[in-house]
């Protein structure tokens, strides 16, 4: 089919004429992070980089430290603040608590417990690794069976993706924790919070986690670049014993100049004031607020799949993800494809399918500073796209996201 209004020049590989190369409007990035950074943010970064050194910093390195806590759900825990991405705190996690040939129990939700698992084994880490369909969450009553087999205490450490970025299944921490009690097993509690920070109900403190990872990049609302650790008293007691070697990521070195609002190295001062704006907008909306916006625009986001008569690749109800939907294209179909022809023609950009779901499933971010009319405009893309790719579907997913929207 010939598109008039399109100057006919490369194809795509899609049968589709690339549209014209200005793009006017703006771009929709709705990949499970980095998300969209919104204007007060950038307004706040975009100011001169200061003397890390100096007075005026350790007010700004203060209030990032102290505000994180709040966002962590933390009041006796620390934080710690890296230049980094998710997988430096990661790292981090790891190198400051355990040692080699220590075990530890993970949990393949997906990719990202892949990945985690990875770097734990290049470490020396011995990775119980609990095969996993990529389609459930943390079954608690194998965290139970396994922790009780394990009768010399060889686990040291419990780890958790508590939203699986790759699949948008979210597991049940709180219930994790309660079976490592029942069972009295003294593991540490990993738990990486990456794409669940700030878009999901989460309690550092209340659920008895010992180590939560984060990225500034996703719910936080950042450009990527700040890498976050908060550490329990017993997480911290365990470091000053035990661990692998390490500098840049020490704890330890960070604590001293952290206590006064410095760091042991240059910081991403700019990233910093990004990230004071951040934690004050969360802080304004409030984060029940914030969870509650998430738990709506992804309901609404289920209603558009159900309206195409598309599967979610989740397949627990109670896992559904809050911050991003995967969904399996029909047979035949192939989701790299679909995503260049949706950033083609509508500027919009979609998560790509991950280890085994590459070309199979597709992802929608629905989390950061988002709202009704963003998820709209997403969910927009989405059904031209599908038209427009030839895939078998009702058009009827806009309208039941949009019904739900204004009930
Ligand atoms: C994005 C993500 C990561 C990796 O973070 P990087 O910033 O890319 O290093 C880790 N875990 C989860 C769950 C993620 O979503």
């Amino acid at each position: 089919m010939a598109h008039q209004n399109f100057p006919s020049r490369t194809d795509t590989g899609t049968g589709h004429c690339l549209p014209p190369s200005y793009k006017a409007g703006r771009h929709f990035l709705q990949i499970p992070g980095p998300t969209n950074v919104p204007d007060r943010i950038l307004r706040a970064i975009d100011r001169p980089t200061i003397d890390h050194r100096g007075r005026e910093f350790a007010r700004l390195g203060r209030e990032c430290l102290e505000g994180m806590k709040q966002i962590f759900n933390t009041a006796n825990g620390e934080v710690f603040i890296f230049p980094a991405s998710g997988t430096g705190a990661w790292e981090a996690a790891i190198v400051n608590t355990l040692s080699a040939g220590d075990h530890v129990l993970l949990f393949e939700t997906g990719h990202f417990a892949v990945l985690w698992g990875q770097l734990a084994e290049k470490f020396g880490l011995i990775v119980d690794f609990v095969p996993g369909d990529w389609r459930h969450g943390i079954d608690t009553h194998v965290v139970a069976a396994r922790l009780s087999s394990d009768r010399d205490r060889a686990i040291k450490a419990v780890m958790c993706v508590h939203n699986e970025t790759s699949t948008g299944v979210t597991s049940d921490i709180a219930a994790v924790r309660k079976a490592m009690d029942a069972e009295k097993h003294p593991a540490l509690l990993m738990v990486d919070t990456v794409s669940s920070l700030a878009s999901i109900d989460y309690r550092h403190e209340e659920w008895g986690v010992d180590v939560t990872i984060a990225g500034s990049q996703k719910g936080l609302m950042l450009p990527p670049g700040l890498g976050f650790n908060a550490v329990s008293p017993k997480a911290l007691a365990a470091s000053q014993k035990t661990g692998l070697p390490r500098a840049f990521w020490s704890w330890e070195e960070m604590q001293g100049p952290n206590a006064n609002g410095y760091f042991p190295s240059t910081p991403a001062t700019n990233l910093l004031y990004g990230l004071r704006e951040a934690i004050s907008m969360l802080l304004e909306e409030g984060l029940e607020q914030v969870f509650q916006r998430h738990l709506r625009l992804s309901e609404a986001t289920r209603r558009a799949v159900g309206g195409w008569g598309l599967e979610l690749l989740c397949l627990n109800p109670t896992e559904y993800s809050a911050s991003c939907t995967a969904i399996l294209m029909p047979d035949g179909f192939n989701e790299a494809q679909f995503r260049v022809l949706v950033l083609d023609y509508y500027n919009l950009s979609l998560g790509a399918g991950l280890g085994k779901f590459a070309g199979r499933v597709f992802r929608i971010g629905h989390l950061g500073d988002l709202n009704d009319l963003m998820l709209c405009g997403t969910l927009c893309g989405i059904e031209m796209g599908l038209a427009r790719f030839g895939v078998p579907h009702h058009p009827c997913g806009v309208s039941a996201a949009m019904k739900y929207l204004a009930e």
